[in-house]
């Protein structure tokens, strides 16, 4: 039996008449940028997310570079981001001219332990980014209540984390801005490359919007040095067909989480956090950990079982990053997830024999 890591098959069979009809409306209406789609889409998605503003940006890259600029932050300042966490979160930092500081997560939870939060603020920290790593929300009150007392922003990397709540609140509403990617594989994925800003402030909201269009405030007229990154027509069109299937899709991962959480006994591998009613886990991805990933890896292969590593090399080890001047050993538990974690198959629609397919194979695991 093949079980992928992966697939929209399922999904995709479900909505194929609605994303045709989509593609066709688009086509037809020959409007192909920030139009109806996106403005609707829009105001769709900031409802879902409890907010009052979203504005779609071209992926989720750019909407936390967007979210920085328009905090004005940049050369000279300092953000804190958790060490573990997709290196596109910090890439956005570095690009505005600001600097990453890395802040250890707590290994059960994988996100930012906000015990070490405030050791790492100095006078030039502007911003915290909170990411809700693997689909499970960071905790959200602690992060604002230091955030507070050092007059800091707090920005969500939502780009995994579609639909997930911290208590009652979803991901999206719980600081002062959020960045959101439509990465196909993420959990609300476009067909191409697409993301969002969500937030209840209107000037920052305005502020993105011109941002993301070459800083024009109205047509040819450019108030700041923009950038192009704007959310297409089609894109926000198939977003729109998405949408509504969310609450579903994300409960059906739940589902399977569970199924893995009660299944999965084997004493070589640790299980993430389950999903609770403080942190209504989304679970992008089911990440375990071992201290013999590689073979496990490998093991699971050869029976037919996909994995990823969610990531294989901390960000203070990219080579990108050896001006930080970070050293091994700096970051001993980011450096600990990188070697022990691998993600398993996790996608809406797998089969009860996919999953207990997967849950036996790991079990066999010897
Ligand atoms: C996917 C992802 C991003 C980047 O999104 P893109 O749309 O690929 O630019 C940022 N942060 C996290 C945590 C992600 O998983």
């Amino acid at each position: 039996m093949k079980v992928p890591f992966l697939t929209f098959e399922p999904m995709h069979n479900e909505i194929r008449q609605s994303l045709n009809n989509a593609y066709n409306n688009v086509v037809d209406k020959s409007w192909f940028i920030r139009g109806d789609e996106c403005q609707k889409f829009e105001k769709e998605f900031a409802k879902y997310c409890g907010v009052k503003y979203c504005v779609g940006v071209a992926s989720g890259l750019d909407s936390l570079i967007l979210i920085l600029r328009a905090m004005d932050i940049g050369v000279g300042d300092e953000v804190i981001v958790p060490s573990n966490t997709y290196i596109a979160t910090a890439l956005a930092i570095t690009y505005v001219g600001a600097k990453p500081v890395f802040v250890e997560p707590v290994i059960e939870t994988f996100n930012i332990d906000v015990e070490r939060i405030e050791e790492k603020i100095t006078k030039n920290t502007k911003a915290i980014i909170a990411v809700h790593l693997y689909g499970r929300t960071a905790n959200m009150d602690a992060i604002n209540t230091i955030a507070k007392k050092y007059n800091l922003k707090v920005i969500e990397d939502a780009a995994q984390a579609h639909g997930a709540k911290y208590k009652d609140k979803r991901a999206g509403s719980l600081g002062d801005a959020a960045g959101f990617s439509f990465y196909p594989g993420k959990n609300l994925g476009a067909l191409g490359d697409a993301g969002c800003v969500t937030t209840n402030d209107k000037e920052l909201a305005d502020k993105v919007r011109v941002l993301g269009n070459y800083g024009s405030d109205y047509k040819y007229h450019n108030i700041y040095k923009g950038m192009n990154s704007r959310l297409d027509e089609m894109q926000a069109a198939f977003l729109r067909v998405k949408l509504p299937y969310l609450d579903k899709w994300n409960k059906d991962r739940r589902n399977t989480a569970k199924k893995y959480l009660e299944g999965i006994t084997n004493p070589l591998i640790k299980l993430p956090s389950p999903s609770s009613e403080e942190y209504e886990h989304i679970y992008h991805l089911f990440v375990v950990r071992s201290e013999r990933r590689d073979e496990l890896e490998k093991y699971l292969n050869e029976k037919g079982i996909g994995t990823l590593k969610h990531y294989p090399i901390p960000m203070h080890e990219q080579e990108c990053y050896n001006d930080l001047g970070i050293k091994h050993g700096e970051l001993p538990i980011a450096e600990e997830i990188s070697r022990t974690v691998l993600s398993i198959p996790m996608f809406y629609g797998m089969t009860d024999k996919e999953i207990d397919y997967v849950i036996c194979k790991i079990n066999e695991f010897m």
